[in-house]
């Protein structure tokens, strides 16, 4: 029965037959406990409302010839801007009641990468990540350090209470409760409906370049300075010239699994397609006790979607292809 909702959850889309590389882009808002019965027809709008919003930013740069880093960086900028997911505007509450942000960027081309981790007054993570990637000799800068080099590359700053959301709190305080037994472990309980997330986007150029990028408020209740995988390159994000990938879910599973590397490792070295390599892995994660999902793109402009959870918020648009978007495990 796993094994079947499993299979149900993969989708590919092909883009193989047109001349040119063709461009495209998939982005994810996080992956958990996603059911019909937790949300009603007005939210259930808003959410492909936002992802259409956000992957039509995306392809827009592509069409126009722009390449995939700044594709993937506008998608994930109008994400973190909505309220809606656990990035930016709308990211979680650590136990101590404010926010700590992570997000990465990678570029295909030539492995170039940028990410931080515990940021808590950047507007958006995603574009101080791409400042570490391109103005910076570093690869990852976290805290304090992370918001002076955001100050100095004018970045826009907000107070952490800018990340404030009612709807975050009330996770925070069921989660609080679920844990009060032993308050002062370092390791995270797992309930996925505590409703994590993250978002992410992978995308294609016209010059066949590959890029990744993810964001995050990581998990409610976090302590103790805690940094998820997805400022970790090759855990919750990662691209090469054959594959990107980016991640959403358990994130200290995938820092252990290497997921995203891993996916794009199966691809370089046994010839799989990302989508193979990605189901592969995701079944191997969900055998060990690690959900979540990742959104992936091959060289050949492949893009996929592939998650062990309920369900995942997604969307993509090809050449020539509306905008697909959807959040339950099957779209039916
Ligand atoms: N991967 C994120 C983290 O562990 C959370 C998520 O995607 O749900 O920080």
């Amino acid at each position: 029965m796993k094994t079947i909702i499993f299979a149900a959850v993969i989708s590919v889309f092909s883009a193989t037959a047109l001349a040119k590389a063709p461009i495209g882009i998939v982005i994810h808002g996080g992956a958990g406990t996603i059911s019909r019965d937790s949300m009603n027809p007005a939210q259930e709008q808003a959410y492909h409302a936002m992802l259409a919003h956000a992957v039509n930013q995306g392809y827009k740069v592509l069409e126009r010839g722009g390449n995939s880093l700044d594709a993937v960086t506008a998608a994930v900028t109008v994400l973190e801007d909505s309220p809606l997911f656990n990035a930016g505007k709308g990211a979680v509450y650590t136990f101590d009641e404010s926010h700590e942000l992570d997000a990465s960027i990678m570029d295909g081309r030539n492995r170039a990468a940028g990410a931080v981790a515990g940021v808590t007054n950047v507007k958006n993570p995603i574009l101080l990540a791409r400042a570490v990637m391109e103005k910076s000799v570093h690869v990852m800068l976290a805290g304090k350090g992370a918001e002076q080099f955001a100050k100095e590359q004018q970045l826009e700053l907000v107070d952490n209470n800018y990340f404030n959301t009612e709807f975050r709190y009330e996770a925070l305080k069921r989660a609080k409760q679920a844990i009060a037994p032993q308050p002062h472990q370092a390791a995270l309980p797992y309930d996925p409906a505590w409703k994590m997330g993250t978002v992410g986007a992978v995308a294609i150029d016209r010059n066949g370049n590959l890029a990744a990028a993810t964001s995050t408020g990581g998990m409610t209740a976090k302590r103790y300075g805690r940094i998820g995988d997805a400022p970790v390159i090759g855990a919750g994000n990662f691209a090469d010239q054959q594959c990107a990938v980016s991640a959403t879910g358990h994130g200290e599973f995938f820092i252990r699994y290497q997921v995203a590397s891993d996916i794009c490792a199966r691809v370089k070295y046994q010839q799989k397609s990302a989508q193979a390599a990605a189901t592969e892995v995701l079944a191997e994660l969900k055998a060990v006790g690690g959900d979540g999902g990742v959104i992936v793109v091959d060289s050949k402009g492949q893009l996929s979607w592939v998650f062990n959870t309920e369900g995942m918020y997604r969307a993509r648009k090809t050449e020539g292809g509306e905008v697909l978007s959807e959040i339950f495990a099957s779209s039916h």
